[in-house]
């Protein structure tokens, strides 16, 4: 059994809104073991919408459509689904009786185009709807489905788990198949070694299946597998995610909701270490990402946004005016870090210092402890938010390398 997506409203087409409901809904369904082939994004045009059901309803057991079915001249996914699936429309008393007890128990009068929404394709069956006035429906066939959601993405979701998703596993998924997926993450330092590394499982494994995709300062590895239930599945998933592994080792940080700056505060719990961080050009996003852990271990964050304030910084912690050391990047890394380890009383500090604010050919990342040190030049510039994301990424990826090979505290 295959199923396709229709996403009707000309606003997603314009890029007005984000299609949010097609995620759920694909979501959803691989949940529920449901092949999804297909999902077409068309306008309100009668026309293009009737081609694209008919196109749908031609290749796909079950279609399932979001949007265009409220009481205006531009919704006209009633109509499409009628003409397509070859039924006339029928009015429907008891459901404009319905839609007008809603309006008058908001104390609303019903205008006159609500009238419209009462029509249904002929043989269609109603979804109850209880937080909107746009009555969904099913049009069975012979061959499978097709199904009519609001757009609004409450009643949306709230029909599809109340309606829709028992409805299609009773009806379309013998055995109940499940379809689960588990994102593994690594970090994007060495990205393209990641995909040679597991570029045969990527092309030759169809269950399950392994797929790659580089995020701002990150690799996500997708495994999905198709299974007859949730154990199964996971069993599955287990078995290729220790094949995985084998080949990215320790550049995997997390998986599924984990995070890079959480693995740093796991680590730093762990390893019972305490870190302070001073950055600069960066716009505090290493600090922000780190106060978001809430961490104990991280003890002070020093944000220091140009030369004047590392310089104000420096004599600060009693440092003497040096003006030679704001020339010298690997220098003044060393001095930035030892001061702020010294003011916090941290076991390791991490510097970021961004290359245009300070007039460095390149940007540099430090780790230091009293014993070990790790330092780096990156290629990454610029005080953009897209670029200080990604300097704030390999700075705590750095961190995270530095941690695990620091033995832990007694
Ligand atoms: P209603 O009559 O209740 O408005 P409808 O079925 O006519 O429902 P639309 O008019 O197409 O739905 O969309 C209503 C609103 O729902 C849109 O303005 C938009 O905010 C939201 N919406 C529509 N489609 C989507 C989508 N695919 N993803 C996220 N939000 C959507």
């Amino acid at each position: 059994m295959n199923c396709e997506l229709v996403m009707i409203g000309s606003e997603l087409l314009l890029g007005q809104i984000v299609d949010t409901n097609a995620s759920y809904m694909a979501r959803r369904l691989a949940e529920i073991g449901l092949d999804l082939y297909h999902k077409t994004t068309v306008g309100d045009n009668l026309q293009r919408l009737v081609a694209v059901l008919n196109l749908a309803v031609g290749r796909s057991d079950v279609v399932i459509t979001s949007g265009g079915l409220g009481p205006t001249e531009d919704d006209l996914t009633r109509e499409a689904v009628a003409e397509a699936v070859g039924v006339g429309l029928k009015f429907h008393q008891e459901l404009l009786d319905e839609i007008e007890a809603k309006f008058s128990s908001r104390g609303l009068v019903m205008s006159p185009n609500n009238r419209k929404q009462a029509f249904l394709p002929r043989g269609a069956t109603v979804l109850r709807n209880p937080f909107g006035t746009a009555p969904a429906f099913v049009v069975e066939s012979d061959s499978g489905a097709v199904i009519c959601l609001p757009g609004v993405p409450g009643e949306l979701k709230r029909i599809m788990e109340a309606e829709v998703l028992p409805y299609l596993s009773r009806k379309f998924v013998p055995g109940g198949a499940v379809i689960v997926s588990r994102e593994l993450k690594a970090s994007a330092v060495g990205e393209s070694t990641v995909d040679q590394e597991i570029g045969d499982l990527i092309r030759t494994s169809s269950n399950p299946t392994v797929g790659i995709l580089a995020k701002a300062g990150e690799i996500s590895i997708r495994i999905t597998a198709k299974a007859e239930d949730q154990d199964a599945a996971s069993c599955m998933l287990d078995d290729m995610e220790s094949r995985v592994r084998e080949r990215v080792g320790d550049r995997v940080f997390g998986k599924d909701d984990e995070t890079l700056n959480g693995a740093v505060a796991d680590l730093l719990l762990s390893k019972r270490k305490t870190l302070c961080v001073v950055e600069t050009g960066t716009g505090g996003a290493v600090a922000q990402m780190l106060v978001a852990t809430n961490s104990p271990y991280t003890l002070g964050f020093e944000v220091l946004p140009q030369k004047s304030s590392v310089e104000a910084f420096l004599l600060s912690t009693g440092a003497e005016r040096d003006e030679t050391i704001m020339t010298d990047p690997q220098a003044l890394a060393e001095r930035l870090a030892e001061a702020a380890r010294a003011k916090y009383r941290a076991d390791a500090a991490l510097a970021v210092l961004e290359a245009t604010r300070l007039g460095f050919a390149r940007s540099r990342v430090l780790v230091c402890s009293r014993d070990d040190e790790y330092l780096r030049d990156v290629g990454l510039k610029g005080c953009d938010s897209w670029s200080q994301q990604r300097l704030a990424m390999v700075a705590l990826e750095m961190t995270r390398r530095f941690l695990l090979r620091t033995a832990p505290s007694e």
